[in-house]
């Protein structure tokens, strides 16, 4: 069976920042991806809270990473971890669809992705004017009006970026108050594009071929009204990227790892990094933070039981 020092599951933030600081260890280091590196931010239109870079798009900032974990000489490999097996030795079987690897430590650093919101319409219009991602599809929507879903930093953020391209965005959210930072939302609401729709829940989409409006209801009045669109932008929070962890260390109900401050799981040999983390920040720059300490964490271990 082949044999690594360090496996990093995923190269987002977290994993790329372990990625550095493991090789820069002289750690043994592959990178087990099974998408493009990046992670989420490769979907961000815009990062403008990584200190020393005022603002950069989520790609770009994504690109430096990668560049720089290869400039450390990481190794990376395109694969779909299954499972994870702990092995009585304090090693982990590392199981992929393209065979298996004895890891002496492993770092899981999946991340997140996108709720589903689960109204009728949703699923049937996904990628006929439903989107997750504002980045990927903004300029469809050229001229034309959207919604944003969610009342988050990404609900609001997203729906600026969007304004560049659609000539109308309307903010549906639950409440009468945003749960995004103070100045983010300043920002949207001194925006003449943007619509905020408060005390609003989304009830369904609808359309013929592709979307042509929403139907919300006003939770306070009862009212429920369609607002004609073409698309609709789902923000609404994130879910753990970690159907391949089981039982191999201890999650929330909800399935986020549960690690110390130091990044060690519950499972000796097994530290997890960033947004996958029960952790009450999900930011770049806690992931890459997250990314150093397992790193660390992980050197150390490999060290004691090389
Ligand atoms: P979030 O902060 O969890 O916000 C999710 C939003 O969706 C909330 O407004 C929530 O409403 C709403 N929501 C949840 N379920 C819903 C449902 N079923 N129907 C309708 N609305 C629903 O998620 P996020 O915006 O994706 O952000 C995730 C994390 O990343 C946060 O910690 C955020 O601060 C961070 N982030 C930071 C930045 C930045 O600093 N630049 C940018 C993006 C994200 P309620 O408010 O009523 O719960």
């Amino acid at each position: 069976m082949e044999k690594r020092e360090l496996v990093i599951i995923g190269a987002g933030p977290a994993g790329l920042t372990a990625a550095i600081y493991g090789k820069r260890a002289g750690l043994d280091t592959l990178v087990i991806e099974k998408g493009k590196p990046g992670g989420q931010i490769l979907i961000t239109s815009e990062i403008e809270n990584w200190p020393g870079l005022v603002t950069e798009s989520g790609a770009g900032l994504a690109e430096k990473f990668r560049y720089h974990a290869e400039n450390f000489k990481a190794e990376f490999r395109t694969a779909t971890v299954m499972r994870l097996e702990p092995q009585a030795n304090g090693h982990t079987t590392v199981v992929t669809d393209g065979g298996e690897i004895d890891a002496m430590a492993v770092i899981i650093a999946t991340g997140a992705y996108f709720r589903k919101h689960g109204c009728p319409g949703e699923k049937e219009f996904t990628g006929a004017g439903v989107s997750y991602c504002a980045v990927c599809d903004a300029n469809f929507f050229e001229e034309l009006e959207v919604a944003v879903i969610g009342g988050g930093n990404t609900a609001v953020e997203e729906a600026c970026y969007l304004t560049q391209f659609a000539s109308k965005v309307y903010i549906v959210h639950r409440r009468d108050e945003f749960r995004a930072d103070r100045l983010v939302v300043e920002r949207a609401m001194n925006n003449p594009k943007i619509v905020p729709v408060m005390d609003s829940i989304l009830e369904e989409i609808e359309g013929a071929d592709t979307v042509e409006r929403i139907v919300v209801k006003n939770v306070k009045t009862g009212e429920v009204k369609k607002i004609p669109v073409d698309g609709v932008f789902i923000f609404i929070g994130t879910l753990p990227n970690g159907a391949f962890i089981g039982d191999s260390v201890k999650t929330t109900e909800a399935g986020w790892v549960i690690t110390d401050q130091n990044m060690k799981t519950s499972t000796p040999g097994i530290f997890a990094a960033g947004d996958v983390r029960d952790t009450g920040l999900r930011q770049v720059v806690t992931a890459a933070g997250d990314g150093a300490r397992a790193a660390m964490s992980a050197y150390a271990w490999v060290v004691e039981h090389r």
